[in-house]
């Protein structure tokens, strides 16, 4: 691989060191070896981001110039796109996500879909009029304005890393926002080498957009979510860390845009194709289960339940797994061994807890090195369970029996969580009419994929507040002015 990339913090349109000089170790979860050393951003540097953001949201025509902001985001996704080969192994690096998955969603299609919210620009109404209204005895016409809500931070999480961290700096920026962009300490390059791009390749001018890494996983976060100089807070991550940054953003009274976790489940209803539902199933194991829309509840009809659950046993025994560079693997490492800790963890719990562990169970000792856990199959499970309650982010399927289709939606909807799902049934109508009683942001139908840069995403209940992507997840960035005129 070539040598490590872009590991400096984007501040003021510079790219530099951190002001202590701190820098931390990028470590490969496949191999367990530091790949680079990234300036260590740290509280201060985190305050100078700031201010740089509000500097140029305040006193640039960033905020105003939409053909300027037009020009300058399609420097910037063209550049990314000439940069995809040269992104793709430090992703994978870093991540220790396959590479496969970087010829979709993890690199290359969302550099492709960052162009719809250029677009946006065209497309959006920026200001409308309202018919006459008489108010109070007084005949006034009134004008509505869209703009944008000032500086964003914007939070983001190590799985889905450079997708998620274009996919807030897209819309966000096009709506005409200044952003300081914090990444997760596990996955910096994701972030700096986006900034390497911009300082370098576009015409953003300086503090529009800023890069902080940090190795330290809260504190220069805590900065950020508390300072009255950010307007809006976009966050994707734990429903743990969620629920702290909503806490927070209420004491400055931000707007709190939050991407959470799930628990989403897989209905199979008793007349779908087991065949294809074993291969859905399995396919919970991509990137080692460490999606936050994943499907990681398997709920099989009683009727079927025994032929459902042999299907999957074979399924889950052939995943391809292992060196994350092989385009054959569809599963690497966990992220790091906190995650490879926890995730152990929760499988041993889930023995002890009575569910039948089928395949796999343990880590992946195959392997000298890296945080590789084996793709595990777990049946009877008790829909009230740790394993069918909380989120594992590792490749661990829960199959839950039921009796009939309220059952299953029933157990479906018994989650804090409400993120996805799916539903199979040899009947399209049947299937939807399951997916529309599922209290989810989104279904997937016999196999139909919701995602696009136009399909709003988002969570009910504790997976989320808001959406990404669409023209909904567009409008999050924007605030909304309406001014009255007095009528002719
Ligand atoms: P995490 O919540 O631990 O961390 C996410 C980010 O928040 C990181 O950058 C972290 O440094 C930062 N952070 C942590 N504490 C903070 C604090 N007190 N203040 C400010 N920032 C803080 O999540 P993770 O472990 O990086 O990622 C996995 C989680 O993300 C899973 O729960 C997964 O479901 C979720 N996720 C959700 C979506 C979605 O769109 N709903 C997408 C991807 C991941």
């Amino acid at each position: 691989m070539s040598e490590a990339p872009e590991s400096r913090l984007l501040i003021d349109g510079k790219l530099t060191d951190a002001q202590s000089g701190k820098t931390f170790a990028n470590v490969n979860p496949a191999t367990e070896e530091v790949v680079g050393q990234v300036a260590d951003g740290g509280v201060e540097d985190m305050d100078a981001a700031i201010a740089a953001a509000r500097r140029a949201f305040d006193e640039t025509d960033w905020s105003t110039d939409r053909a300027f902001r037009k020009t300058a985001l399609q420097q910037l996704v063209d550049a990314l796109d000439r940069h995809k080969d040269d992104l793709r192994p430090h992703i994978v690096a870093e991540v220790g996500c396959p590479i496969m998955l970087t010829y979709a969603v993890q690199l290359d299609s969302c550099v492709t879909d960052m162009q719809w919210d250029i677009d946006m620009l065209d497309r959006m109404e920026w200001e409308y009029d309202l018919p006459v209204h008489e108010f109070m005895g007084m005949r006034s016409s009134r004008r509505v304005f869209r703009e944008p809500v000032g500086v964003v931070g914007a939070i983001t999480p190590w799985n889905f890393p450079f997708m998620l961290n274009v996919s807030k700096l897209g819309p966000a920026l096009a709506a005409g926002n200044t952003v300081v962009l914090k990444p997760a300490p596990d996955t910096p390059w994701s972030a700096t080498m986006i900034g390497k791009i911009i300082a370098e390749e576009t015409d953003i001018p300086a503090g529009v957009v800023n890069i902080v890494a940090s190795g330290d996983k809260a504190a220069v976060g805590e900065v950020l979510t508390g300072d009255p100089r950010v307007d809006m807070i976009s966050f994707t991550g734990s429903t743990g860390v969620g629920k702290r940054i909503m806490a927070r953003g209420a004491e400055t009274v931000k707007k709190v845009f939050l991407e959470l976790g799930g628990k989403s489940a897989n209905i199979i209803l008793d007349d779908a194709d087991l065949d294809g539902a074993a291969m859905g199933g399995m396919m919970i194991c991509i990137h080692g289960g460490q999606g936050c829309a994943i499907t990681t509840r398997m709920l099989l009809p009683e009727s079927r339940y025994d032929e459902g659950v042999e299907k999957l046993a074979g399924a889950f025994s052939m995943v391809p797994y292992g060196d994350p560079m092989d385009m054959s693997n569809i599963m690497g490492p966990l992220v790091n061994a906190a995650q490879y800790e926890k995730v152990l963890g929760m499988i041993e719990r889930a023995k002890a807890d009575g569910a039948k562990c089928l395949v796999g169970g343990g880590p992946a000792e195959q392997f000298d090195k890296g945080y590789f856990v084996q793709p595990t199959l777990f049946v009877d499970v008790d829909p009230e369970s740790e394993l069918a309650q909380d989120e594992v982010f590792g490749p661990v399927l829960a199959v839950i029996k039921y009796k009939d289709d309220d059952d299953a939606v029933r157990i479906a909807n018994n989650s804090r969580y409400g993120l996805s799902g799916a539903v199979s049934s040899a009947s399209l109508d049947r299937a939807l009419g399951v997916a529309k009683r599922i209290r989810t942001g989104t279904v997937s139908v016999n196999g139909g994929g919701w995602f696009g840069p136009d399909s709003p995403f988002g969570g009910y209940k504790e997976s989320g507040v808001g959406r990404e992507h669409g023209v909904a997840g567009f409008e999050e960035y924007l605030e909304t002015k309406t001014v009255g005129l007095p009528a002719d």
